[in-house]
């Protein structure tokens, strides 16, 4: 069975006062049913983690001790189920890179997910289908579970382009991601984010369904075991109608995961 998850994409917005609120109210609501991920601006991944009881940071004697740096091992247990992870990861192990991270580093910090090839970093930052599957690469080799976007914009849906360019996306994709590495493909079409025009649940799960039958072509281990989210204008009155869908195992979540009650709300309904 796969696995449901529901990924908050905070992309560059929230703050501490925003981790604070949010992750010990999301640890106390997760269930081992559903995976919650959250995924911060990458400056607050560090506190994130230690919200969540599972970074690898080790705060030397000395340095400001906040209450959860003391926190008693049980407790640690019982905030340590919410996942969380970047937006992005560099394609390089290491080097002279400024502004980037690595996969590695996103592993130090106990990170489980990184998002690559959001259509918001192939646009912005011209990032092609090749860089998206190296990225997602990296991140396998260093034990770090890539969430890789696709999807088509309006005009590529309006020029019946939608499925063709899909399939372009993912296939670069799976040639060169090792054989049944484990991966969460996120559908996100472009004319969905921030517009508050969410696919209907039949038309996402149509192209759900079409991914999963070109997962099938590379292996039937991915097509039964990768978890495909859908992305763009999850709200928390739409969520149950998408979720509800055979091939939609859940949802990546922009705008609406920056309100915790609706981020559960989502959340639950996945
Ligand atoms: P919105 O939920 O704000 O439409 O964003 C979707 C998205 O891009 C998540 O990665």
């Amino acid at each position: 069975p796969r696995a449901r998850m529901v990924v908050a994409n905070w992309k560059m917005f929230g703050n501490l006062a925003l981790c604070r609120e949010s992750l010990p109210r999301l640890s106390a609501a997760v269930m081992d049913s559903v995976e919650l991920v959250v995924c911060p601006p990458a400056p607050y991944l560090g506190e994130v983690g230690r919200l969540a009881g599972r970074s690898g940071v080790h705060y030397g004697a000395g340095e400001v001790a906040s209450e959860s740096v003391h926190l008693e091992a049980e407790e640690l247990e019982s905030r340590s189920r919410v996942h969380y992870g970047a937006q992005d990861v560099a394609e390089v192990t290491h080097g002279a890179r400024t502004g980037e991270w690595s996969a590695d580093m996103l592993a130090e910090l106990g990170c489980r997910y990184a998002i690559v090839g959001h259509s918001e970093r192939r646009d912005r930052h011209r990032e092609c289908n090749q860089t998206v599957a190296v990225k997602a690469a990296m991140c396998i080799a260093a034990g770090v579970i890539p969430i890789v976007c696709v999807g088509e914009t309006m005009s590529d849906r309006e020029s019946g382009q939608t499925e063709a360019v899909l399939a372009e996306q993912l296939t670069a994709i799976l040639q060169l991601m090792k054989k049944n590495a484990m991966f969460v493909l996120a559908y996100e079409p472009v004319w969905a984010i921030g517009t508050g025009l969410a696919a209907t649940p039949e038309m996402a799960q149509d192209v759900h369904a079409f991914l999963r039958q070109q997962l099938a072509t590379f292996s039937p281990v991915w097509a039964e075991s990768v978890t495909i989210l859908y992305g763009g204008s999850v709200k928390a009155d739409n969520a149950a109608s998408l979720f509800a869908m055979p091939d939609i195992d859940g949802g990546l979540v922009g705008g609406a995961s920056l309100n915790v009650d609706d981020l559960l709300t989502i959340y639950r309904a996945a």
